[in-house]
């Protein structure tokens, strides 16, 4: 087994426990040992671990099509492509796998948008720090510190501006500009949220300029805030929105979503093997269905607001910084203390934690975590952070 790991091609560094059994915030390595999860497939698993709600979808499913080609309609592509619509608010929808593939389609849509509509422009605003995928066109469009000049030669056509800033948003907007796109909370950045202040000046701004808002969901989106998107607590629509991570409770799935106006893609223009299969399709529905509902999603919000409530706690009592986020997406800043050494004496101890930045640890459990599970995650995190346990 350890030879075979070796086959896996170093592109993360990995700590060595091998994962194999999961079940709601539980997750289980080889040897046996049990670990609370508030990592979750990176935000991944909406549901926990291998929930009755998509074991199920996936058996039906499974049992009944599996793929029959994005070249022809499908049920559960259907009524996905209506639940979505219906979420939102907008109309049209592509199913596609990743998130990075559902980014890569925005910025597709709005260049096209941009040829027809807004004589040849392409260029979209993003922001520093932002996080948008891996491929050559989203890593392009993300501000992550380092990229700039990975891979060359780059996928030009991004302009980027420091997040919350009005004015270098403004200044940025030219006869080339097709759109703005962020993320209601940065994610991978450490979770910075846009502020819902900034993100209605975005939109009045777009509106105004007749450019695209474009909101890259895939993390903030499907309930992790306590609302549906992460943009209705600011009461904005945009005109394209991505989702990705969550919608699949753990299944590769995503979507590109458009307002109708803004969806002038033609036949031939976008598509992909695996987009809008029956049985991750089905999985994505079981999910939305559930997430969907307004208990659930109050449920999020009252978890969200209890463990950052604890988190201030702590935080206070030992000495660290602010709580960052919304809903169940928070990160703990902290002071003279290294993330990635607390975090790997989590894992020492029990807990799955993400440390994105030096100074912050992120918190990403179930939608369905319960309370005490978020208390017996501070009684972990408390001691790897050095207090009492
Ligand atoms: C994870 C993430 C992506 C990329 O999604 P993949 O499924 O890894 O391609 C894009 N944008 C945001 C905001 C993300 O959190």
């Amino acid at each position: 087994m350890n030879e075979q790991l070796d086959h896996i091609m170093k592109i993360t560094e990995r700590p060595s426990p091998v994962m194999v059994r999961g079940a709601g915030s539980w997750l289980w390595d080889r040897d046996g040992k049990r670990y609370l999860d508030f990592v979750q497939g990176w935000a991944v698993n909406s549901l926990g671990h291998s929930p009755r709600v998509v074991l199920d979808a996936l058996s039906a499913q499974g049992s009944r099509l599996i793929n029959c080609s994005p070249a022809y309609y499908n049920e559960p592509m259907a009524k996905l492509a209506g639940l979505l619509a219906d979420a939102s608010g907008l109309d049209q929808v592509f199913l596609c796998n990743s998130g990075a593939e559902a980014n890569e389609g925005a910025i597709k849509l709005a260049r096209k948008w941009g040829a027809r509509h807004r004589d040849g422009a392409y260029e979209i605003i993003t922001m520093h720090g932002s996080f948008h995928g891996r491929t050559l066109a989203t890593m392009a469009a993300s501000g992550k510190p380092g990229w700039d000049d990975i891979f060359p030669p780059k996928v030009h056509g991004f302009r980027k501006v420091p997040l919350g800033d009005l004015g270098a948003a403004v200044a940025a907007i030219s006869s080339r500009t097709v759109a703005v796109m962020l993320e209601p909370i940065q994610g991978e950045a450490g979770v910075f949220p846009a502020g819902d202040e900034y993100l209605r000046a975005l939109s009045t701004l777009t509106k105004e300029h007749g450019i695209l808002l474009i909101l890259d969901e895939i993390q903030t989106g499907i309930g992790r805030t306590g609302r549906f998107f992460g943009y209705q607590h600011a009461g904005v629509t945009p005109d394209i929105v991505t989702v990705g991570k969550g919608i699949g409770g753990g299944v590769p799935l995503a979507a590109l979503i458009a307002s109708g106006p803004v969806s002038c893609f033609e036949y031939g223009d976008q598509g992909g093997t695996f987009g809008g299969n029956p049985l991750m399709a089905a999985v994505g529905c079981a999910v939305v269905e559930t997430v969907a509902q307004p208990e659930f999603l109050e449920s999020v919000a009252s978890n969200g607001a209890y463990l950052m409530a604890r988190l201030r706690a702590l935080a206070g009592h030992l000495g660290h910084g602010d709580v960052r986020g919304r809903g169940l997406l928070l990160a703990l800043e902290l002071k003279a203390q290294d993330a990635k050494k607390v975090s790997a004496a989590a894992l020492d101890g029990g807990l799955l934690v993400n440390a994105p930045r030096p100074d912050a640890l992120r918190f990403m459990p179930a939608l369905t975590v319960s309370r005490d599970e978020i208390d017996a995650m501070l009684t972990i995190l408390e001691a790897s952070l050095g207090g009492r346990a």
